[in-house]
C-alpha cells in the first residue's frame, strides 16, 4: 500500500463548485472563474489510520473527488496559446499521479460561517475530514479528464459521474491555483466534487473509489467508517 506521496504534502488545495448540478443541489451561485480554499495537511486520513471522526452537532457531508498529487514546482501556469490536450499533457507531465480523495465538510457549520462572511476553514479542516486512497499511478487513468468518481454510504451509490462534467478542466485550475500560489512538489490539489453528496453520521461507512472504462482501479479504493470524535469541540455549544 502505497501512502507516503501524503507524507511531502505542504498544502491541500481544493477547487469549489466545479461541476454545475452539484452547484444546483446546494443552491449555490455558480461562480465565473475557479475559486479554490485550503485544507490543512493534518486533516488527511489514510487508509488504515482509522473512521472519519464526526464532530459533535456538525452535520457532516462526503464529496468525492480526483486528486492530483504534484511533483513539478508550478508557478503562472497558463493555458494561452495551449490545446487542450498539449494543455493537459503538461499537467500530466507535472503530477506524480493521483488519489481519491473525499473533501468532508461540515455542512452547518459552512452554512453558518458563509452567512457570517467569514473563512471556510473550521467547516473543511477538522482532523480526518480528508480521506485519501492510495497513490494511483499515472498508468492507471489513461485520462484524467474522463473517470469516473463513486461514492456509497452503507452500500447506497450516492455519487457516481465522470470528471468529464467539470465546468473548469484540470489545466484551467491548475492555471487558476498557480497564479496566486505556487504549487510544490508533494502538494494535492482537489478537483471538485460531481452531485450527490449528502450526510453522514456515526455507525455509516462510506467506500468510494475510481472506474476506468467500467472497471474499479485497484489502488483508488476507500473504505471507511464514521465514528463520534471526542474532544472539547461541539458545533452550537
Ligand atoms: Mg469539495
Amino acid at each position: 500500500m502505497s501512502t507516503g506521496f501524503a507524507e511531502k504534502c505542504r498544502k491541500v488545495v481544493c477547487i469549489g463548485r466545479n461541476y454545475v448540478d452539484h452547484i444546483l443541489e446546494l443552491n449555490n451561485a455558480r461562480p465565473t472563474a475557479p475559486f479554490f480554499f485550503l485544507k490543512p495537511p493534518s486533516s488527511i486520513l489514510l487508509p488504515g489510520q482509522g473512521p472519519i471522526l464526526a464532530p459533535k452537532g456538525v452535520k457532516c457531508h462526503y464529496e468525492v473527488e480526483l486528486a492530483l498529487v504534484i511533483s513539478k514546482t508550478l508557478k503562472d501556469f497558463d493555458c494561452k496559446g495551449k490545446s487542450p490536450k498539449e494543455a493537459l499533457q503538461e499537467i500530466v507531465d507535472s503530477i506524480d499521479g493521483y488519489a481519491v480523495a473525499i473533501d468532508m465538510t461540515g455542512r452547518n457549520v459552512q452554512d453558518e460561517i458563509k452567512k457570517k462572511g467569514l473563512p471556510w476553514t473550521t467547516a473543511k479542516g477538522f482532523d480526518t475530514f480528508l480521506p485519501l486512497s492510495t497513490f494511483i499511478p499515472k498508468s492507471a487513468v489513461p485520462d484524467p479528464s474522463d473517470v469516473t468518481l463513486y461514492l456509497s454510504v452503507n452500500g447506497e451509490k450516492h455519487q457516481h459521474d465522470s470528471t468529464n462534467l467539470m465546468m473548469w478542466k484540470i489545466p484551467e485550475l491548475i492555471s487558476a491555483i498557480s497564479s496566486v500560489m505556487t504549487l510544490y512538489p508533494g502538494d494535492i490539489v482537489l478537483t471538485g466534487t460531481p452531485k450527490g453528496v449528502g450526510s453522514v453520521v456515526p455507525g455509516d461507512h462510506i467506500d468510494a473509489g475510481l472506474e476506468v472504462d467500467g472497471k474499479q482501479v485497484t489502488e483508488s479504493v476507500i473504505s471507511v467508517d464514521v465514528a463520534e470524535k471526542g474532544g472539547i469541540y461541539s458545533f452550537g455549544a
